[in-house]
């Protein structure tokens, strides 16, 4: 449940809600917005009368959270989350795009793709090191030699990273390079995963599960805000249907569903949730215009040598040209790319 204490409620009105909180058992979850301080209490609320923090000094209301999801609801946090990832802000009005390899092959091609991506206008770079694949016998990913020359290329642009992690024994190497950890669609459940990374307080990208409703999709996400990682952004990858064209369905409905459901910021994958390199752009269109905060992309300079996903990687001048698009329909929606910063090193 939320009590939402009055604007004019001291600091001493405050903490000793919050102890009554904390007296019922309950954990406590602080929101403090501009227009008022609120406190979750999360846990097993439904035997717990609203009358015994109703009576408190300085306290407005009390509500009970209605959806299953709490701190991922708007309803406890209605303003918008905003929340800054090395260089740009996420969740803002500024829309984010990352953009990068499936996966990383090899030094030159991530910094080949790193500096394509970096002057097109992308403001992070991706690239999976510990792949999901289908097949055990597929490229499983490089481990840690990627993630060192992932490093590299941040070094080289100045841009922040975004890496898959696909399970909690990655977890200490990953914190050792990463800025935003990956949780892929078939991870999404994984939910020991999810409490490792509430423990930490590292960003976190989380996709939407194959299969996932949006419902499962924000009580994961409930998961790492409980263990008070509130830094998490959502990703709709296209989800499984009947339709066999593209490689999933893109669930366009989820982004104005999510952001009315969600404080959140939200994501789109043009590239899993089509699959191939001619519907991306049309698809990153389409999410900036219905309201996503940013776009996740997979570029590579060569996407028929590409070692995963060449069918729906675009090349360098392709996801320019597609930049150029989104930032036409980012002005239409009142916003704008996130500008992008200064190259840390020129000349190279
Ligand atoms: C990826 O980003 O390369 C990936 C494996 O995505 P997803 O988890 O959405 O399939
Ligand atoms: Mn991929």
């Amino acid at each position: 449940m939320m009590i939402i204490m009055k604007s004019n409620a001291t600091p001493q009105q405050v903490e000793t809600a919050i102890h009554a909180v904390k007296a019922a058992g309950l954990n406590v979850h602080l929101s403090q917005g501009v227009e008022a301080t609120i406190i979750g209490a999360i846990g097993e609320t439904h035997n717990i009368p609203t009358e015994i923090f109703e009576g408190l000094d300085g306290v407005e209301t009390v509500q009970r959270i209605t959806q299953p999801y709490k701190l991922a609801s708007r309803q406890f946090h209605p303003e918008n989350s905003v929340f800054p990832i090395d260089g740009f802000q996420v969740g803002g009005n500024d829309i984010v795009v990352v953009a990068g390899p499936c996966s990383v092959e090899s030094r030159s091609q991530i910094i080949e793709t790193a500096q394509a991506v970096r002057e097109a206008g992308a403001n992070a770079l991706r690239g999976g090191v510990f792949k999901p694949r289908t097949s055990p016998y597929s490229f499983q990913g490089l481990g840690e030699e990627g993630l060192e020359y992932l490093a590299e290329a941040r070094e080289l642009t100045g841009m922040p990273i975004v890496v898959e992690i696909m399970s909690q024994t990655q977890l200490e190497v990953m914190l050792k390079y990463v800025d935003v950890l990956q949780v892929g669609a078939r991870n999404m459940q994984n939910f020991n995963l999810l409490r490792a990374i509430g423990e930490t307080r590292k960003s976190v990208l989380l996709k939407r599960g194959l299969s996932a409703t949006i419902e499962e999709l924000l009580m994961s996400a409930e998961y790492i805000l409980a263990g008070g990682n509130k830094q998490v952004i959502l990703c709709e990858r296209g989800i499984r249907t009947f339709e066999t064209a593209t490689r999933n369905t893109t669930d366009i409905n989820a982004i104005p569903v999510l952001k009315n459901l969600t404080h959140l910021p939200v994501l789109l994958d043009p590239s899993h949730s089509t699959g191939h390199a001619d519907y991306v752009a049309a698809i990153a269109r389409a999410a900036v215009a219905a309201g996503a905060d940013g776009l996740i992309v997979e570029v590579h300079p060569d996407p028929a040598r590409a070692v995963s996903d060449g069918k729906q990687s675009l090349k360098p001048e392709k996801f320019a040209e597609m930049v150029r698009q989104v930032k036409a329909i980012a002005e239409v929606m009142g916003r704008r790319i996130a500008p992008i910063k200064k190259p840390v090193t020129v000349g190279w």
